[in-house]
């Protein structure tokens, strides 16, 4: 039985910690529940907004419309064999949690995404990535419940069209469906583990690890990530603000010139520059302003001190995206969803 209650405080439901209101909010915990909710007259006639864990939105004024909450939980093996198992996940699991109970298994394949925020439901939207492996890697097929009808829609890896950070539920079918399951698929041996990205070599070699297991590369991401990035329960953030800009060759080169020292990486398409360097070249990094401000370990991340509004955070992003594109002549684009 679905209860929609009015006029709720969205700070506990965000990672930024911004203290808007939704109009409507429902707590969604069955697929069934989706189901009789978006049959709803109400449902069918606000603005609506689906809410994981609130780790890659920004909220800049309260939400006119309804937030169906998701709660869904349960996870079950949907089919097995001796090299692979198929773990069929629930959307509001939360994601960490899935990773910690693949790593307990001796599951391989997530261990490089540990202590990522959020629910299991978020992981397709953006593809979450993190060292060197991206969720798609692992997803057989995602379910999903179609709003404006109710049916359930099953999306093979194929069609989710997933791209660096994107993927077609962030586009085509931007705010259409409400992810309720997703399917991953696991390795039990041959594992492919993948220390090659970021710090994870280094800092396995640090606690004197020479054959890394799944656990282990799990263990070192933890290390380096709860040392790197704030924690959101005491200073509010939604990890990157912005994503990586990806350049062609030829404006790369030209950058080049003028800036000999700037790290890159080979993309899908063109050049790849970790914006976080482009910020901190322009003077952002460990600035405070008021209520908000850029990391001091890593400029990429936007925090809230407590008290900001949704509005300075945003502009402040905007701040950053102009002062980038006056020094380099690249536009960032945030990550962040903003409503
Ligand atoms: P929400 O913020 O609740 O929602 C995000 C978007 O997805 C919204 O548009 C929402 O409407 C939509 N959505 C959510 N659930 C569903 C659903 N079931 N069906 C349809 N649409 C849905 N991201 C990375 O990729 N890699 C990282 O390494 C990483 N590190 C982070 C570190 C920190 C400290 C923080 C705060 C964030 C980090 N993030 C990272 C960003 C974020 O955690 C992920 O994008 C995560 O998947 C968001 O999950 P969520 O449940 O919080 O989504
Ligand atoms: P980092 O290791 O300081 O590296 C800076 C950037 O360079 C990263 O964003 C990464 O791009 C890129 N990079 C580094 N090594 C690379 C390689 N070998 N090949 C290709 N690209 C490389 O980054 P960090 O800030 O500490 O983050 C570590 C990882 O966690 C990154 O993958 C990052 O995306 C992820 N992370 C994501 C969020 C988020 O909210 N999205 C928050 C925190 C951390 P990519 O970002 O494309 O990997």
């Amino acid at each position: 039985m679905i209860n929609i209650q009015e006029n709720i405080s969205l700070r506990p439901y965000n990672t930024f910690g911004i203290d808007v209101k939704a109009k409507y909010f429902c707590q969604v915990k069955s697929t069934a529940e989706l189901i009789e909710l978006v049959q709803t007259d109400l449902f069918r006639n606000e603005r609506r907004l689906i809410l994981g864990g609130g780790s890659n939105i920004l909220f800049t004024k309260d939400f006119d419309g309804i937030i169906a909450h998701n709660s869904i939980l349960g996870k079950e093996i949907v089919h097995e064999n001796g090299d692979t198992a198929f773990l069929e996940v629930n959307s509001g699991a939360l994601w960490h949690d899935i990773v910690m109970h693949c790593v307990q298994n001796n599951w391989g394949g997530i261990e490089n995404l540990s202590l990522i925020p959020g629910t299991v439901g978020a992981a397709p939207m953006q593809n979450i990535g993190a060292y060197g492996v991206e969720v798609r890697e692992v997803i057989e097929k995602v379910e999903a419940v179609e709003l404006s009808t109710g049916r359930v829609k099953s999306f093979a890896n194929k069609e989710c069209k997933f791209g660096y950070r994107e993927s077609i539920f962030k586009n085509d079918l931007k705010e259409k469906f409400f992810i309720s399951s997703v399917t991953l698929t696991l390795s039990k041996k041959n594992h492919r583990i993948n220390t090659s990205y970021g710090a994870i070599a280094e800092t396995l070699s640090k606690m004197n690890i020479t054959q890394p297991t799944i656990k282990n590369v799990s263990d070192a991401v933890i290390k380096i990530r709860s040392e790197k990035l704030p924690d959101f329960k005491i200073l509010g953030n939604a990890g990157s603000f912005f994503k990586n800009p990806e350049i062609s060759e030829e404006q790369f080169s030209k950058l080049q010139i003028d800036f000999p020292s700037v790290p890159h990486y080979s993309a899908n398409q063109g050049v790849k520059v970790p914006a976080g360097w482009l910020i901190e070249q322009c003077g952002w990094k460990g600035k405070t302003f008021d209520h908000v401000g850029v990391h001091a370990k890593q400029a990429l991340v936007l925090v809230n001190y407590g008290e900001a509004s949704g509005d300075e955070i945003f502009s402040l992003a905007q701040k950053i995206i102009s002062s980038v594109h006056e020094k380099f002549l690249i536009t960032l684009t945030p990550e962040v969803n903003i409503f």
